[in-house]
């Protein structure tokens, strides 16, 4: 186990996804304290020498909030609206709490299509190479308010493993509401136990995945299998932990246990 843990140790440069369950209240209304205690983390690891890349949900979730509705809207121009405000609300915070210790952050909202169309795809990996070049951090999250079923990427699982491999990161590490894969849904089964390491994701691993998460984000265990996957297809090994301790990503640059590791192929 330990040599796979290895595989973060030394890390240059590492992408990290946080879900809409990490970052509000079941109120709709931001965790502050979970927010500052991400961007202290990360904001450390930079002045430690490592580049890092924000992806970031809760555009919807936050603009739900703001907004004051009861729920996330069913249609799509809903959420697209919801979207415009929580961004905002979620960049300010982040510019905010960023800039308290030194540091710039550079927004980027990506849809599918700038993916699969080859030349905004070379547009996007040459903005992501001068914000590294400049030394700023890049915040990214899908644009949510143009981003209709056609162009969806759907979850910002996904996303984050097409940012890691687009970036040439290191790792991906997911931050969620629970501790990381179990064996069955630790909810409804107390004998659930936490598997520490993924050697490859086959279809019994899958199955373990179950339903979806949260009501306030989009993605589940599978849409982060899924991720975790297309990451170590390029060779990133993936880390899926709790996000109420954003301190356990030093953890996982020491080398050490947490969460579920997916190794990565070659
Ligand atoms: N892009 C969506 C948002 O910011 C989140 C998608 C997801 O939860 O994965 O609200």
């Amino acid at each position: 186990m330990a040599k796979t843990m290895d595989n973060l140790k030394n890390a240059k440069r590492i992408v990290v996804k946080v879900g809409t369950s990490s970052l509000t209240y079941e109120t709709g209304k931001t965790n502050i304290r979970r927010i500052k205690k991400l961007v202290e983390v990360l904001s450390d690891l930079k002045n430690s020498g490592m580049q890092v890349v924000l992806v970031t949900s809760g555009a919807i979730g936050v603009g739900v909030g703001k907004l004051g509705l009861a729920e996330k809207p069913h249609d799509t121009p809903g959420r697209q609206a919801a979207a415009t405000v929580g961004q905002c609300e979620l960049m300010f915070m982040y510019d905010k709490l960023f800039s308290e210790y030194g540091h710039t952050i550079g927004q980027l909202l990506i849809t599918r299509s700038d993916i699969e169309n080859p030349e905004r795809k070379e547009n996007l990996i040459n903005a992501f190479d001068k914000l590294f070049e400049y030394g700023a951090i890049p915040v990214i999250n899908e644009n949510d308010a143009v981003a209709v079923e056609e162009i969806v990427f759907g979850d910002n699982d996904n996303l984050s493993a097409i940012v890691a491999r687009l970036t040439h990161a290191d790792g991906l590490v997911i931050l969620t509401d629970i501790d990381g894969l179990f064996s069955s849904n630790p909810k409804t089964d107390e004998d659930a136990v936490l598997i520490p390491v993924v050697e490859e994701i086959t279809d019994e691993i899958e199955a373990l995945a179950g339903g979806a998460g949260s009501s306030r984000g989009t993605g589940g265990m599978i849409t982060k299998l899924h991720a975790a996957k297309t990451a170590g297809e390029a060779g990133i090994p993936t880390v899926i932990i709790n996000g109420t301790n954003p301190e356990d990503i030093y953890r996982i640059i020491e080398g050490r246990q947490v969460g579920t590791f997916f190794c990565a192929k070659k």
